[in-house]
């Protein structure tokens, strides 16, 4: 086991160093900063936090600024990274005052390791035990004050007794098309590149309302234009990239097409369960519910019902497919 270090230089590079710098989730900033300054005011750590949405969101950028913001040390894991409980015992223990641990994908934690971390998040105790059967010994050592910062894609997949040692749960939503503009336009500052605003609109138009997406559209967009010898990214720049990559006008890629295209026509549009769509597509469920459809289902291409995955008129539309959807 290791912990991760994100050490990707363009990745710190953009990553945003302040408040003012994390562009949109006004709500989030404005609830976050009152925990932080009220524990500051109390020199205590902060409550631990949670953090949920969809991949490329923020949820690490703000763990970032959390650590910032309190003035501590980030020691950085995983829920795949952690498979026994000496993972976990060997981290909590090397803790200092005031760190801030901070769990990746905390809904991959296994039921085991998670137990280990009730006592620790409540009153700051590590549970060790050795042996097995009767010769069994339990230690308890005593952690200093610290943080959990967790992140999820998967809320609901978390176990409740894990939700609720949480005093700070916060769910991000996908950006404000202005937003990801912002966020374009900043990103292309701090890279160097001259950039204009029809290009500007038109990748965060296909960014699916995504701040990672939108930066490594933009870092697409810069190797266009190196290899075409062009100074600035313009509109005609932007949607060539979007057309090597694949990528249309509203974000959407391949696999998106393909799943859209699948229920509509092998399942008439749907409802079609998800189990059935998993195997029709040669995927895993998961991936259908963590990927495939957060982003369809926010453009309203998707519906999730009680009978199972429909597809809307809007995605009939825009795929340039005669309307047969049924009306819901
Ligand atoms: P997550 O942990 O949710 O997958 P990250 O925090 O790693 O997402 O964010 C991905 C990238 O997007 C970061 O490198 C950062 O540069 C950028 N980013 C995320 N949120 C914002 C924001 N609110 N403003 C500006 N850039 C952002």
């Amino acid at each position: 086991m290791f912990v991760k270090q994100h050490d990707d230089s363009l990745d710190s590079l953009l990553r945003p160093a302040n408040w003012d710098e994390y562009i949109g989730q006004e709500k989030i900033k404005k609830h976050l900063k009152i925990i932080l300054d009220a524990a500051k005011k109390r020199k205590e750590p902060s409550d631990h936090l949670l953090f949920y949405g969809q991949a490329g969101l923020g949820k690490t950028t703000l763990a970032h600024m959390v650590a910032k913001e309190m003035n501590a040390n980030l020691k950085v894991t995983s829920g795949p990274a952690m498979e026994k409980m000496a993972d976990l015992a060997s981290i909590l223990s090397n803790l200092e005052r005031g760190d801030i641990f901070f769990i990746d994908e905390a809904h991959r934690l296994n039921r085991m390791i998670e137990e280990v971390l009730y006592p620790a998040m409540e009153s700051r105790k590590l549970h060790i035990i050795i042996g097995k059967g009767p010769t069994t010994k339990t230690f308890s050592v005593d952690l200093p004050p610290f943080t959990l910062v967790a992140a999820t894609t998967r809320a609901d997949l978390l176990s409740a007794p894990l939700r609720s040692r949480f005093g700070g749960i916060f769910q991000l939503d996908y950006y404000e098309q202005k937003d990801i503009e912002n966020i374009i336009k900043r990103s292309a500052k701090l890279l160097k590149l001259a950039i204009e605003s029809e290009a500007v609109s038109i990748l965060a138009k296909a960014s699916r309302a995504t701040p990672r997406v939108a930066n490594r559209l933009l870092k697409r967009c810069r190797d266009f234009c190196e290899v075409n010898n062009l100074k600035k990214i313009d509109g005609d720049a932007a949607g060539k990239t979007l057309e090597v990559l694949e990528i249309d006008d509203m974000g959407l890629e391949p696999h998106d097409k393909r799943f859209l295209r699948i229920v509509i026509e092998k399942f008439n549009g749907g409802p079609v369960g998800v189990n059935t769509l998993a195997a029709a597509l040669n995927e895993d469920r998961r991936v259908l519910e963590d990927i495939y459809e957060p982003y369809l289902m926010k453009l309203g291409f998707l519906n999730r019902t009680s009978a199972g995955r429909v597809i809307t008129p809007a995605a009939y539309e825009h795929l340039g497919l005669k309307n047969e959807a049924k009306l819901l």
